[in-house]
């Protein structure tokens, strides 16, 4: 079953999970959701996003996220890094 937004049409995803979670992504909707996700990053980087940056081992590569929120991909905490 696909539960998708009426109007925009994209798929309504939950952003909670673990590393169990984000397999279970790929499987499911593939990268273009997490290519999708760094775009978002990035636009949100050049205005009052405030976040932590690491070295994903997930992505392979250093990763912007928002303050206060684990890594979506590797669930690194900011106080982990
Ligand atoms: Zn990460």
């Amino acid at each position: 079953m696909t539960s998708k937004n009426d109007i925009t049409g994209d798929p309504i995803i939950s952003k909670s999970g673990g590393k169990d979670y984000n397999d279970g992504w790929d499987k499911i909707w593939g990268k273009n959701q997490k290519e999708k996700q760094k775009a978002m990053t990035e636009l949100n980087y050049d205005g009052d996003f405030t976040g932590w940056s690491h070295y994903c081992e997930e992505e392979k590569t250093v990763l912007e996220v928002e303050s206060g929120y684990p890594c979506n991909w590797c669930g690194k905490k900011e106080l982990d890094n």
